[in-house]
């Protein structure tokens, strides 16, 4: 690992310096190697899009946290297009980056950018999103992705009533209709979603509690390509032409993202859910946006699945500083996130259901949101 080769060459230096007798340069060496020499470090951010305000939290608290440790961070946004990103990336590598946070928008997209920093000893650490297909990945803090998947099924179900909150067999017997959305398949998180949700789901449809009524259950056809609520809309649209046609009606959504679970219930609302009687059907999420949590409260949305991004800023910050000061960061998984060349070292965070009755537990008592923002 990168990291082995530079504390390698901080004691080779020490090495040399005891031998020429220079036990004032072997000390500089050491105190170097601990912390002076990163004082003041730049380090380079960068973020996939504006337009989901989780990344905007993400960007302002990894900044925060390493500011407050003294380093200078140049932080950027895409606006979810891979060639920006990838420039951003290089410019920064320019600016003389001592290590990289990226987000990436295609996981697969960055390899060239990677092996400059690579190139020149620049750790990288994956956030939130696997970068896939490079061996120039050093570390990854994220949630547990597949319980993400887990829990929006798990509340689906939930919501269906065909199972209680403490995990016992609910009170409805189906079958129910349903249809399932993915979020984009260029990035490695949403199959993790998919398939911890289906490893819920996949029972239930094998016994016919649940019915795919569009038959579209593989990841290709319900991907959403880069999460577009858009798309997301234009796709519930079409089901609900096609396959809800004559009266029959959808009762669950599984729904990946909070911005695609708002696209879904447009879709839901104009064609005449929500409202003369027609109740919305169970929407999931993710994210805990304020619209969202905001539709949550107001009966719309069913759920969505809180991922604290306090708490993984401040896990990064922690990373990217033990790292450049030549530590090895605490992880908790080194099996599960294959990039396709290696496996990479990651912290897992754990993800929480939030439905209409924690919200005020989970997200206003913890001070994520202050009653006032989500009304
Ligand atoms: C993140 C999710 C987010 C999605 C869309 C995923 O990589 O893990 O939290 O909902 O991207 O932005």
């Amino acid at each position: 690992m990168r990291f082995g080769r530079l504390t390698t060459a901080v004691s080779a230096l020490a090495i040399a310096a005891a031998l020429t007798g220079c036990g004032s340069s072997e000390k500089t060496v050491d105190k170097e190697a601990r912390s002076g020499d990163t004082k003041g470090a730049l380090i380079g951010i960068t973020m996939p899009t504006k337009s989901s305000e989780r990344w905007i939290h993400d960007g302002d608290n990894v900044k925060a946290g390493l500011e407050k440790l003294g380093y200078k961070v140049d932080l950027q946004y895409a606006q979810d297009d891979i060639p920006t990103q990838a420039s951003q990336i290089e410019n920064q590598i320019t600016k003389g980056a001592r290590l990289l946070v990226v987000a990436s928008i295609d996981g697969t997209a960055l390899t060239s950018q990677l092996q400059q920093a690579g190139d020149k000893k620049i750790p990288v650490i994956a956030y939130d999103r696997l970068i896939r297909q490079s061996p120039n990945v050093d570390y990854y803090a994220t949630f547990d992705n597949f319980k993400v998947g887990v829990q929006q099924a798990t509340s689906l179900l939930i919501g269906l009533k065909l199972k209680n909150a403490d995990g016992s067999e609910g009170s409805a017997k189906g079958p129910f209709n349903i249809e399932l959305f993915a979020g984009s398949p260029d990035d490695n998180n949403a199959t993790f979603f998919y398939n911890g949700a289906m490893s819920v789901l996949k029972p239930y449809i094998d016994k016919g509690t649940l019915v795919v009524k569009s038959g579209q259950t593989d990841f290709k056809p319900i991907a959403i390509l880069r999460w577009d609520a858009e798309t997301a809309q234009r796709r519930m649209e079409d089901l609900l032409t096609k396959t809800y046609k004559g009266g029959t009606k959808v009762q669950g959504v599984l729904s990946p993202f909070d911005g695609i679970s708002r696209g879904i219930l447009s879709a839901l609302k104009s064609n005449g859910y929500g409202t003369g009687g027609q109740p919305y059907p169970v929407v999931t999420g993710q994210d805990a946006e304020v619209l969202s949590v905001k539709s949550i409260l107001a009966g719309e949305q069913y759920s969505t699945i809180f991922k604290d991004t306090r708490q993984l800023a401040a896990e990064t910050v922690k990373m990217a500083d033990t790292t450049l000061k030549g530590g090895k960061p605490a992880v908790n998984n080194t099996t599960d996130y294959n990039n396709g060349v290696k496996v990479v070292p990651s912290q897992l965070l754990q993800p929480v259901i939030v439905e209409k009755s924690n919200v005020k537990s989970a997200l206003v008592d913890s001070g994520y949101y202050t009653q006032a923002q989500v009304g």
